[in-house]
């Protein structure tokens, strides 16, 4: 009884819905006249980004914010998540429907590499590169950390597990022949826990890779500890076997607290939107357009992206343009 009793009513429910999308009949009895939607039924958007106060979670907002001033029948949200192995992960399961991601990662899953290995995710798609992306090791100065090789012994937040930063750390690390499992103590906290940790002596170095300025390394620096950034040099024959590395450096004027007396050299990936070839090229199209044609408002939105162009978005893609950027791309002379 009481199940018939929910059947009807979950059968009502599914009917008034289905009426809702359904739409109205304007033309008359016998006449041709199509039938015209009354409202387009809204459909909810995720953007998987990485935690508050690092850049990808700004990037997140910014594109939704902008999309949703289009006021089409797309609404889009940024959610926080571990970071790119998470959304790469939570795209192919169709939890959200675009991500940030490294460009490493991105390259690692569509490839079928590193945590892929031997799985190729060829389903993944490219919308456009954004900013790059800074292997930052931060370091309380008083655990005299000067280089990579320093931290055997230490305490060391690798990053989460699923986010960027840990594959970084794992990788350079494995590079110089230590054994993150042995030779040190590795930690996995959040990225948003980091700063506090590193301050209150829980751990005496963490691993981050993040666009520059941004807020996560202004409140460790703003702690009563000095905080040094340790330069990560002699990387040559890395960046030869994992060609998405480039050399970069990491401004000491955007962190004027910081004892390193000079710009800090490390290597970088990029920052880069992710998609899936399932998703629409109808809701690509509209965010890459609104996006490049709004660039101005875009870039001036973080100060990670001091340095963007158009071009430059369109530089250290790794994996195949999803059709809908393409079409943008194309129509707008950005690409042949
Ligand atoms: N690159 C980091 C990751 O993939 C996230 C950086 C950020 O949140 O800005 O985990």
């Amino acid at each position: 009884m009481k199940k018939a009793l929910i059947l009807t009513l979950s059968l009502l429910l599914i009917n008034s819905c289905k009426k809702e999308e359904t739409p109205t009949e304007t033309g008359t009895e016998g006449s041709t006249k199509t039938a015209k939607p009354t409202a387009e039924k809204v459909v909810h958007i995720s953007i998987g980004t990485g935690s508050q106060t690092g850049v990808y979670y700004p990037t997140g907002m910014k594109l939704s914010e902008m999309v949703n001033s289009k006021k089409s029948k797309f609404n889009l949200t940024a959610k926080t998540m571990a970071g790119s192995v998470d959304n790469v992960q939570k795209l192919l399961s169709n939890d959200i429907q675009f991500g940030i991601v490294q460009s490493d990662i991105h390259y690692q899953a569509y490839k079928g590499e590193g945590k892929w290995d031997g799985k190729p995710q060829s389903k993944l798609r490219s919308v456009f590169a954004i900013y790059p992306e800074v292997v930052t090791l931060v370091s309380r100065d008083d655990a005299g950390i000067k280089k990579l090789a320093d931290l055997k012994g230490k305490k060391v937040n690798i990053g989460a597990p699923k986010s960027g930063q840990r594959e970084n750390a794992k990788s350079l690390l494995k590079f110089i022949g230590i054994d993150y499992k042995k030779d040190l103590t590795a930690e996995g906290l959040s990225a948003g826990e980091s700063p506090s940790s590193l301050q209150d002596g829980k751990i005496d170095a963490y691993f981050f890779t993040v666009g520059h300025p941004n807020s996560s390394l202004s409140e460790t620096t703003a702690g009563k500890h000095k905080i040094r950034i340790v330069e990560l040099t002699g990387l040559e024959d890395y960046i030869k076997k994992n060609p998405w590395f480039t050399k970069s450096t990491i401004l000491k004027s955007q962190y004027p607290k910081l004892v390193n007396e000079t710009d800090i050299e490390s290597i970088a990936v990029k920052a880069t939107l992710m998609t899936t070839e399932d998703v629409p090229e109808e809701l690509v199209y509209l965010l890459t357009k609104t996006v490049f044609e709004n660039f101005d408002s875009f870039k001036k939105s973080h100060p990670a992206y001091a340095t963007l162009t158009k071009e430059s978005m369109l530089e250290g893609i790794t994996a195949p343009l999803h059709p809908g950027a393409e079409k943008y791309f194309k129509e707008s002379g950005l690409i042949k």
